[in-house]
């Protein structure tokens, strides 16, 4: 297992944009395993490289499907809109309504470097949108329409 620290709030890593993937090694490898470990840990959907202090254009999503990798990832289209939702393990306990594309289409090359070709709808659209966003410096905070709300843990 190789939990990493999640960076948080105001880090300013998480206002950096993320540099291309070109080796398809060991290393990037174990990188996408303690990402997976630290992203389940955290009970997340979605986890950016520079979340965890490496600007690197790579994220993982798992909306209870499995997880899927992406690497160096490009938006090749959006549809449609959605609008819901939204929190960040950078941004704890907080989360606030943000309007996107109910779907896209990406390409992204996995692990060992091979195209491929998604699309996500709803949900996942919005976890893929909000990722794609991390390599961009871009947190959904900047996107939230009207106040940012508190989690509370109301478990009665
Ligand atoms: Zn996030």
């Amino acid at each position: 297992m190789g939990i990493r620290t999640i960076r948080v709030d105001k880090d300013e890593i998480l206002r950096k944009k993320s540099k291309e993937v070109k080796s398809f090694d060991q290393k990037l490898w174990t990188l996408l395993e303690d990402m997976k470990d630290t992203m389940y840990r955290a009970e997340g959907v979605g986890l950016a490289a520079v979340q965890i202090g490496i600007l690197k254009r790579i994220f993982i999503v798992d909306i209870g499907e499995g997880p899927i990798e992406f690497i160096n990832p490009e938006i090749l289209k959006t549809d449609g809109e959605q609008f819901g939702e939204e929190g960040c393990l950078s941004v704890p306990n907080k989360y606030g309504n943000v309007r996107r594309p109910d779907k896209v289409k990406m390409k992204a090359q996995d692990r060992h470097g091979n195209y491929f070709e998604i699309e996500g709808q709803g949900f996942m659209a919005r976890a893929m949108l909000h990722e794609y966003d991390h390599l961009e410096g871009r947190l959904y905070v900047d996107l939230v329409e009207g106040d940012l709300l508190e989690v509370t843990d109301n478990n009665e």
